[in-house]
């Protein structure tokens, strides 16, 4: 009995003194910079605020290994080439390859294509957006925590990408789009599998990533279903909840591209 009130007392001062995880979040575009990213600020900010203290910023002297100390996970809404120094650039990679989280939205994947290693940590590069409409998503791996919240076929409008530089040899696809509800000859596709993941995520040595391809609109930020995805990945992100780990690396088994 005293040993079970002092076990509820450990578990209820945790609870009320564990301080939130710190997420610095990114929005210096260098290209194209969406409408959206005003209500991304406040959306991140309010996702879970006992959790997650989310700092958002434009200043990009925030990326050094000194400074990101303070974080324990980095997400990006950016596009184009930020100018930063290749030490920064270092300084990002240490910090997901020492444990810490990296994350992105939408452009995240629109950013950095003159260096390599961004899209290894990100998972692909952007290559178009062919529909921008209401689409269906599969969700793929429907008891991952990041997504089982979402329905099977749950429909939602926004701005479709395509990627390069995508391999579900690396990556663990969470959702994709459901080809059968857009047009397949709408202009500026270069895809021929019809693979047009959506959200994933990937060990990044001892660091965690995720992304979701979706963001472009007000909307799509204002959905609480997307909302609560941002929040499953940024508690992700942050150490707050785990994912097993065979259910983070890439597989994808049962799925027609999963020799891919
Ligand atoms: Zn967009």
């Amino acid at each position: 009995m005293g040993r079970g009130l002092v076990l509820v007392g450990l578990i209820a001062s945790s609870i009320l003194f564990a301080q939130p995880k710190r997420v610095l979040y990114v929005t210096y575009t260098a290209g194209f910079r969406h409408d959206s990213i005003p209500v991304s600020i406040d959306v991140l900010r309010g996702l879970a605020p006992a959790q997650l203290e989310v700092t958002a910023t434009e200043d990009l002297a925030t990326i050094t290994a000194e400074s990101l100390q303070a974080f324990d996970a980095v997400f990006f809404f950016t596009s184009g080439e930020l100018p930063i120094s290749d030490g920064q650039k270092s300084a990002l990679l240490e910090f997901v390859r020492g444990g810490k989280g990296f994350g992105g939205a939408h452009s995240a994947t629109d950013t950095f294509y003159t260096w390599p290693e961004y899209k290894n940590l990100i998972g692909a590069t952007f290559d178009g957006h062919p529909w921008t409409q209401r689409v269906r998503m599969m969700i793929e791996d429907p008891t991952n925590p990041i997504v089982s919240h979402l329905a099977p076929g749950f429909e939602i409008d926004d701005e479709i990408y395509q990627f390069r530089d995508f391999s579900r040899r690396r990556l663990r696809v969470l959702m994709r789009l459901d080809t059968s509800s857009v047009d397949l000859s709408a202009p500026g596709i270069n895809r021929t599998d019809g693979d047009f993941a959506s959200a994933w995520v990937q060990p990044y040595e001892q660091g965690r990533v995720f992304y979701t391809a979706l963001g472009h609109f007000d909307s799509t930020w204002r959905d609480p279903r997307f909302q609560q995805m941002l929040r499953n990945a940024l508690l992700w992100l942050t150490g707050q909840i785990e994912i097993p780990a065979h259910r983070v690396r890439r597989s994808n088994r049962g799925w027609p591209w999963a020799t891919r």
